[in-house]
């Protein structure tokens, strides 16, 4: 837009350039989105308004509430009347959390490689919509239009004219105590009077429910939870147990010597290791010299092995993955670097067999107990 254009005019101006601009030469990742958005506004709003709305700007931007997926403000950032802000991975198909995690919270998500389908232009179109309802207020200066949250009376009234023109059913301003959750409120107005609801069939596959086991925190362990394990460990050298037989005075029962090994602080030679077990093969005491790895927390080794923490706590119990207690006594296992899910998200199981996790040991083959 030229200088001559914006000199000297009403905001309103700007905002019908800024739409020109966006229907016509919008550059950029958001770019065939914008353009969408703007289209959307002009069809809703000769449809359902009679073109009573103004121009206004629509941003790919993230709302005010950290949990809105867009809002409708009486200020632009610009300075200008009015903006809709539109969170970006809505747009880009990927909310509520962007490029996705390995590991997905639960809950709904818009399924991954929908951007652009018709779900997600319908899907869009209704979000505008719902925006548009509240620029309208805004714009007759309705009185009542900040009553609960801006989803008071008038903007219900106004949900219900539109719904009643697409031949949907009504919504309430809100629920009272006791009505069920699927009664349909006009916060959540069109996308809860859509065929099948917020999430449903009127927006195809989009959307996505995804159900993750909740985990309970991992406690720290006791000392004596501590002791036991190492205690119970088959390579935990004899000098390891004589130094904690004696840390909790157990070296001497009933009046008798029960430790006849060397004193605690004399490290015992590497290959004097008490097996329990036999030939039974478990994971080394120490990853392999120059293993490249890490030691991480089971949540975060969960994470980086594209497992469920609970599977990281498995592989422990049947002795696939190297353990040992922190000092604050919290667990941490050796991950290796060749463990680790690749970037491409190639490898989602730490324990592929075509390659061992750890160097030097090949511990899948045998080693499920
Ligand atoms: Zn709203």
């Amino acid at each position: 837009m030229s200088d001559t254009l914006t000199a000297g005019t009403s905001d309103e101006h700007i905002r019908e350039a800024i739409r020109r601009h966006a229907l016509d030469e919008a550059e950029g990742p958001y770019r065939a989105e914008i353009a969408a958005l703007y289209a959307m506004f002009d069809a809703h709003n000769a449809e359902f308004f009679g073109g009573e709305l103004r121009p206004v700007t629509i941003t790919v931007s993230p709302p005010q509430s950290a949990k809105a997926i867009a809002d409708a403000r009486e200020n632009s950032g610009w300075g200008g009347y009015q903006e809709m802000r539109i969170r970006p991975s809505v747009v880009t198909g990927e909310h509520p959390t962007g490029a996705y995690a390995r590991t997905p919270k639960p809950g709904w998500r818009m399924r991954p490689g929908r951007r652009g389908t018709e779900g997600h232009r319908r899907w869009l179109s209704d979000l505008v919509l719902h925006e548009m309802v509240h620029l309208l207020l805004n714009q007759r200066r309705d009185p009542r239009r900040n009553d609960h949250k801006g989803h008071g009376a008038p903007y219900t009234e106004e949900c219900n004219r539109v719904s009643a023109l697409l031949g949907l059913p009504g919504v309430r301003a809100r629920r009272r105590k006791g009505e069920p959750r699927e009664l349909p409120i006009s916060p959540d107005w069109p996308f809860c009077v859509r065929p099948g609801g917020e999430h449903g069939a009127y927006y195809g596959d989009l959307w996505e429910r995804i159900e993750v086991e909740r985990e309970a925190p991992e406690e720290p362990a006791t000392v004596g939870e501590r002791m036991l394990a190492i205690w119970r460990h088959e390579d935990t050298p004899e000098g390891e147990r004589v130094r904690f037989l004696r840390e909790a005075g157990l070296a001497r029962v009933g009046g008798v010597e029960v430790i006849d090994g060397p004193p605690a602080e004399v490290a015992p030679p590497p290959t004097e290791r008490v097996t329990t077990n036999g030939g039974k093969k478990g994971v080394p005491l120490a990853p392999a010299p120059g293993a490249p790895g890490e030691w991480l927390r089971i949540k975060e080794a969960a994470r980086r092995l594209g497992v469920a923490p609970k599977t990281v706590r498995d592989r422990i119990e049947g002795r696939k993955l190297l353990c040992r207690y922190r000092e604050d006594g919290y667990r941490e296992v050796f991950v290796a670097e060749r463990a680790q899910v690749s970037p491409g998200g190639a490898t989602s199981d730490g324990l592929d067999p075509a390659g061992p996790v750890l160097a030097g040991e090949n511990h899948v083959s045998g080693a499920a107990t």
